[in-house]
């Protein structure tokens, strides 16, 4: 065994040090191996330095708030369709589990919904039928139209099936 060969202390890669006290084949494994051993000490001083700043942070930010949320608005719209995409991308990778999940939740919560209906209705009944009235009485038309168009339809299909 050569004598002028050593591993590196961080990589473990043999090589042949510069001087006796070298403990590393290059820069970077010194620099990784001297912020593993500080790794905590630096995880502590970011977190002093977050923590320093929070207050100082707030105040900035409630001083531009309204130049952040235009900034925000406009970087939206410049970007929307970017994000849009994004969503719908994001939505159909998740859909079945989106889906599923909220089948789950309607699943879980069947009672608390179906007795909300009930409320509701019962609640706003007067209002519901009123609107109901309101909505045929403004489309009264439309609806004998559609009714008959759909009763000529049936009409069709079943002498058709005769
Ligand atoms: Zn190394």
């Amino acid at each position: 065994m050569n004598s002028h060969f050593k591993n590196c202390e961080n990589c473990g890669n043999v090589f042949i040090p510069a001087n006796l006290r070298q403990r590393f084949c290059n820069p970077d494994c010194r620099h990784e191996n001297y912020y593993e051993l500080n790794k905590d000490k630096f995880k502590q001083r970011s977190i002093e330095h977050y923590n320093n700043n929070k207050e100082l942070r707030k105040e900035w930010q409630e001083e531009n708030k309204e130049k952040i949320r235009e900034y925000q608005k406009e970087y939206y719209l410049n970007n929307k369709e970017e994000f849009v995409k994004l969503d719908k991308k994001r939505y159909l990778e998740n859909k079945d589990t989106i889906r599923e999940r909220q089948r789950e939740y309607y699943l879980e919560n069947r009672d608390t919904f179906s007795e909300y209906n009930k409320r509701y209705s019962l609640e706003n009944k007067k209002y519901i039928s009123k609107y109901n009235k309101i909505y045929y009485l403004k489309n009264k038309e439309r609806i004998r139209k559609q009714q008959q168009e759909y009763r000529q339809k049936m009409k069709n299909t079943y002498l058709i099936k005769r």
